[in-house]
């Protein structure tokens, strides 16, 4: 059960709960699960692989 933010037009899915998260968090509200950043956004743009 969670509830999308007013105002956010784009909502992040989180992977883990399935929680809807502003795409402004890189962690999910919720569950604190790392949440997939969405790409052309950020600076970079490059994912540094783990
Ligand atoms: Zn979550």
């Amino acid at each position: 059960m969670c509830f999308r933010p007013p105002g956010a037009a784009k909502a992040v899915k989180c992977p883990s709960c399935g929680c809807f998260n502003p795409p402004t968090l890189k962690k999910c509200k919720k569950c604190g699960a790392d949440m997939p950043a969405e790409n052309g956004s950020t600076t970079g743009g490059k994912e540094t692989a783990k």
